[in-house]
């Protein structure tokens, strides 16, 4: 996109020329337009939860209704009101990646039983889908902040589930290869265009096919991941073959566990 300026040029009152002066604007156009999608996004994405809420308690405020269908709608406004705190603190973390304020608590800890216990946790929210945990890793100590590699599981494993609408198999398998830990999250589910590339970790990208055009999100999810990862020493990377589902993969770098007479003592390779 180039804007085009142009100044007339006078000597002693006569037009002597025309200055012109071509700026490419390419970048502050797509900045802009990216905004205006994200204030549409998120209003859609802020109202439709709120909307099941207020229909809900409505019902529930002026009709009698069977316990077992009250308790119904109790569980959809508590998911709804969930998925509203969730919404929120995914942009206010987006904010605060930007500000450079987001804030780390690094410990060590084995990531397998974090894995295990995001799985459960995701296991339990759909009945379409097989989620396997696998690992060879003799080691699988990282330096890192817990909540916050919960949080990437949760949006890898989260979009697995999400991007596979007709359910499949989804497996997890951790590994060791070449001083790095590594967790492929793989699917079977729509898969990723093969020209999409490494934008999608771009904050507000979303893939607009028409296959997945119903599926609700805000293109937050995997530029949070990213921005984990490199806190983290590691990285996020995926292959795909767009119809046949996709593999995320995480790593990080091998930390060395020495084991000493009382406690634990961990320390990088
Ligand atoms: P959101 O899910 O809110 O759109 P994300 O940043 O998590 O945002 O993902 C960006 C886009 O990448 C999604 O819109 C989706 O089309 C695509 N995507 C992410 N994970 C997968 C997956 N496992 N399979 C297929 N497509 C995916």
């Amino acid at each position: 996109v180039i804007k085009v300026y142009s100044e007339a040029l006078f000597q002693e009152d006569i037009r002597i020329g025309t200055i012109l002066v071509h700026r490419d604007i390419t970048k502050e156009f797509e900045v802009d337009q990216m905004k205006s999608e994200f204030v549409s996004t998120v209003s859609h994405e802020l109202r439709t939860p709120l909307a099941s809420i207020l229909g809900f308690t409505e019902l529930m405020l002026h009709r009698e209704l069977k316990p077992d269908r009250r308790l119904k709608y109790l569980t959809t406004v508590y998911n709804e009101a969930k998925r509203l705190t969730a919404l929120i603190n995914d942009f206010l973390d987006v904010q605060r990646m930007e500000a450079g304020k987001h804030t780390y608590e690094k410990k060590y800890f084995e990531l397998l039983p974090v894995v295990e216990s995001v799985s459960n946790t995701l296991r339990a929210t759909t009945t379409i889908h097989e989620i396997t945990v696998t690992s060879t890793a003799e080691n699988d100590w990282i330096l890192g902040d817990r909540e916050k590699i919960e949080q990437v599981l949760t949006n890898l494993v989260g979009n697995s589930i999400k991007y596979s609408p007709n359910g499949g198999n989804i497996i997890l398998n951790l590994f060791e290869t070449n001083g790095i830990l590594r967790l492929d999250i793989t699917d079977e589910g729509l898969g990723i265009p093969e020209n999409v590339g490494d934008s999608i970790f771009t904050k507000f990208y979303r893939v607009d096919n028409s296959d997945r055009r119903k599926i609700g999100g805000t293109g937050l999810g995997l530029a949070i991941v990213k921005e984990i990862m490199n806190a983290h020493e590691g990285d996020v990377t995926f292959t795909s073959k767009y119809g046949n589902g996709s593999t995320f993969t995480i790593s990080f770098p091998i930390v060395k566990r020495e084991v000493t007479s009382s406690t634990d003592k961990v320390g990088v390779q």
